[in-house]
């Protein structure tokens, strides 16, 4: 049978004797799911937890996404890690279109996922998928490191059931010109 169309029990029989079978596919996306760049930013308390997950003591690396990149132009992951003030909110979503595709978002904490304990304030924005297609939202106030790994391992799931044809470009772009955001 051809490689994706094999059972579990039929790949671990080829393993055995040292056949290891995959497709152009799940290679592809193997390696991307273990080499996810993040974008270096953060934008209040929530982002001291993300810079602790690179320590020694959390070690991100474990999982291909240490190299977090200055320039959006060489990251695949957006960690919204903080609140969105309405004024930061178009500096954002220009860096999140600056990125190529595919790109992926993590909202993590509850100001990115909803405002937050700011949510009733008048200048936060309650939620960053209003304006970004967000693939992981991890919880809490501020989430732990751990958190943020696991976060990480379920966008890297997200990753390897991909296909090589993937969604189109545009359905990822958002305006960026800040008078199309309240
Ligand atoms: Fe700070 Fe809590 Fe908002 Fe995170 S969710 S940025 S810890 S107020």
């Amino acid at each position: 049978p051809a490689a994706g169309t094999m059972t579990d029990a039929e790949r671990e029989e080829l393993r055995r004797h040292g056949i290891l079978l995959t497709s152009l596919e799940e290679l592809y996306n193997w390696g991307r799911s273990n080499s996810i760049w993040p974008l270096q930013f953060g934008l209040a308390c929530c982002a001291i937890e993300m810079i602790a997950a690179a320590t020694a003591r959390f070690d991100i690396a474990r999982f291909g996404a240490e190299i977090f990149r200055p320039s959006p132009r060489q990251a695949d992951l957006m960690i919204v890690s903080g609140t969105v003030t309405k004024k930061m909110a178009p500096l954002v979503v220009r860096l999140w279109n600056q990125m190529p595709e595919p790109k992926y978002c993590i909202a993590m904490g509850a100001c990115a996922i909803s405002g937050g304990p700011f949510k009733q304030g008048y200048n936060v924005l309650k939620g960053i998928d209003r304006y970004i297609p967000v693939d992981i939202y991890i919880p809490g106030c501020p989430p732990r490191p751990e958190a943020l790994l696991h976060g990480l391992t379920q966008l890297q799931a997200k990753i390897r059931g991909e296909h090589l044809a993937g969604p189109d470009q545009a359905q990822h772009l958002r305006p960026a010109n800040p008078g199309e955001l309240p």
